[in-house]
Parts: C-alpha cells; structure tokens; sequence
C-alpha cells in the first residue's frame, strides 16, 4: 500500500467535518455502527503513562531513558503509601488507563499492583527477561520489547548493568510467554534487520502472541532514524504484513506513516501534531493552541510519581518516530479521513487495530467491556 497524498492547505473546520460524518453515516450505516462503538470504548480510555522505577536489569544500546539521563533527573521514590495514593487520586481523577515502564516493571512488582486495583485499562512495557506472574496480574496487557529480530536483539539488548552480554533475550520472552494472550511483542524494525523481520514474527505467531511494530532509533547516536532505503524498508514490513495478518496488528497505513513519518494529508510526524503530551506542562502552551489535537488530559510522570514529564518518551522530537505517538497522532486525526467512505473506512481500520495491540480492549478480554 502507499498513502496517496493529497496536500490540504487548511485543517478541515469542526463544522465542515460534522457535516461530512454525518453525510457518511446515512450512506453507510455499517461504518456508522463501527466508528459508534470505538467511540463508545475510546471515552472509557483515558490514559496516562508513569516511569515505575529508575532501574533495569539490562542495557539496550541506544535505550532513550537511560542515555537521556531520565533514570538520574528525578529521584524515584518506593514508597507503597505513596505509590498507593497516587495510584487512588488518578482513579478519583478519571484516570481509567496506565502505561507503565521504567526501566523494568516486572523488577518491582509491588509497584504494578496499586495500579492493577485502582484502574481497568493496564499496560506494563517490558524487556521479557522476567515474566509477569499471571496471579494478580491477569488482564494486564503487556509489550515487550524487542530491537532488529534475529541476532540483533541480543546485540542490541542482551546486555546486562554491568556491561556484560548474554544471549538469548526474545527467546526467553517467548518462553515466558507461551500462548500468553496478555502479550503482544513491540517490535523495533530497523533496516539492518530487514531479513530477520519474517522469521521473528514467524517465531512470535507460531508462540500464539501478537507483534506491533516500532521503528528502532539508537538514541545518542548521529542518525538515531538510520534508515537509507526507506522504501525497501517499507515493502519487507508490508510484505510480512500481509504474510501473518493476525499476529501483526499494526495496521498498513499505520506501518507506512512509522516508516516515512508522513500523512496523505502531507504532514510530516513531529512536535507540532503529536498528541503525546503532558498536556498540562507549561511549556506545551503554544503547541496546544496550535489547533493540531492533543490526548485530552494525558500525562506523563516520572518516578518521583510527581514530576510531569515532557511527553511519552524521549523529548527529542527531530529524531522521534515512537509507534504509540504516530498510533496517536492518527487516532486523534480523524477529521482528515471524511474525505470519502473509503478513506474513513481506513481509518476505522486503523482506530480498530489500535486498540488490538493492548489485551485489555480486546474483545476476548476480561476488562474489555467495563
Ligand atoms: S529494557 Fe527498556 S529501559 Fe531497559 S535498557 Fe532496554 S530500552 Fe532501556
Ligand atoms: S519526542 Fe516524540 S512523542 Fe515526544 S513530543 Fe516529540 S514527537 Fe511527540
């Protein structure tokens, strides 16, 4: 698939786009069902994203939170009265979804749970080297990490704090996480690991977990987005794609706007229209005035269980292609797809997908319809 590009001078008025979706629903009373219950569930989620813990058992070479500097810039706190209070005002502040990573969530386990009793929607981000028990923690969707497939991973990530390597990382995860449905792998593809993007979500199908892909950028380094043959790219994430659709979540359109960072409405991925922000820090003023949408509410906060953070990783938006924020950015775009049926049908597609990558709004799923 390619996104024809259609340059459009102007964002579409609210009105103008009110309009357009009414047309579309009384021609087409199947999308109008469809867009309905995303709705519907979309208004439960509203989420946020917390640092659990400053510390990880391995070091990813290229790993955003430690080479910038976050495990040092706020002092984590283990407090459980502390941890627990926090985790009761988001419940009283209609926080229904957390995000929670680190470093390692599994690491600190007492952690997870004052979240796990006081919110529905809750995913941990995990590197896979220690499981996540099932007692306690059974509708807890979890993403693991994984950088490049094949060999890469462990050149990438097999290495532990004190600098020493070790073989085997995603083979571990999958081990941990057999026929797990809590689980779906965030793979980080990379042009270097081009061959090994088949047989790594060959692996991941064949252990009955799902994959949604990211884009590996080494942070720190001159060109953390190294990708030269951007197309070539493309084609290998598209062909496997199509080769397992259910074990990939992610969504063509999806994949294309990660790879070349582009829309069809000719916008390019960056600070100005990500919606992946804390949107009550100051210095976000002038991009949430700008017009381009923002996550109603969302934040992001460090493992002082206080401090806002800039946004849901890095801060370094020149180099950014974070899957969840471009995931975002597309969710919240959806008055560019009123174009036509045809282009609103996508983006139900792409809105469905999006909530496929978490077990917990899966249909399947225990949490699913609170
Ligand atoms: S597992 Fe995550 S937090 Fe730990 S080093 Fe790797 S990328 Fe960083
Ligand atoms: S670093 Fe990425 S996710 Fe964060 S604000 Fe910039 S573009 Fe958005």
């Amino acid at each position: 698939m390619s996104i024809p590009v259609t340059i459009t001078q102007r964002p579409p008025e609210r009105a103008e786009s009110k309009a357009r979706l009414r047309e579309i629903r009384a021609a087409r009373p199947d999308l109008a069902a469809r867009l309905k219950t995303l709705r519907t569930f979309g208004r439960r989620v509203r989420g946020c994203e917390i640092h659990l813990t400053t510390a990880c058992n391995i070091r990813c070479k290229g790993c955003w939170y430690f080479e910038g500097g976050f495990d040092s810039a706020v002092d984590e706190t283990s407090d459980p009265g502390l941890i627990r209070a926090f985790a009761e005002k988001l419940a009283a502040d209609g926080v229904t979804q957390a995000t929670l990573i680190g470093g390692e969530p599994t690491i600190v386990l007492d952690r997870v749970r004052p979240f796990v009793e006081h919110l529905p929607y809750i995913t941990i981000s995990s590197n896979g080297l220690r499981p996540l028990p099932r007692d306690g923690f059974e509708n807890v969707a979890i993403g693991i990490s994984l950088f490049g497939g094949g060999p890469l991973d462990d050149a990438l990530r097999a290495h532990r704090p004190n600098g020493s390597a070790f073989r085997g990382l995603f083979e571990t995860g999958l081990k941990h996480y057999r026929d797990d449905p809590r689980v779906t792998f965030v793979f980080a593809l990379s042009e270097e690991g081009l061959p090994y993007i088949e047989p790594t979500v060959r692996a991941i199908r064949d252990n009955g977990n799902l994959v949604t892909f990211n884009f590996y950028s080494e942070h720190g380094s001159d060109h953390p987005l190294r990708i030269e043959n951007e197309k070539r790219t493309l084609a290998e994430a598209l062909r496997v794609k199509e080769l397992y659709p259910d074990t990939v979540v992610s969504h063509p359109y999806f994949i294309e706007a990660l790879i070349t960072g582009r829309s069809h409405w000719g916008a390019q991925f960056g600070y100005d229209v990500c919606p992946s922000i804390s949107v009550d820090l100051p210095e976000h003023e002038q991009r949430v005035a700008n017009g381009n949408p923002v996550l109603d509410g969302f934040a992001v906060y460090g493992a002082d269980y206080d401090t806002l953070q800039f946004c849901c990783t890095s801060g370094d938006c020149g180099n950014c292609r974070d899957s969840q924020a471009v995931y975002s950015w597309l969710m919240v775009s959806l008055n560019w797809f009123l174009d036509s049926e045809q282009r609103l049908e996508t983006w139900l597609d792409l809105a469905e997908s999006y909530w496929r990558q978490w077990y917990w709004s899966q249909s399947h799923s225990p949490n699913f319809h609170r």
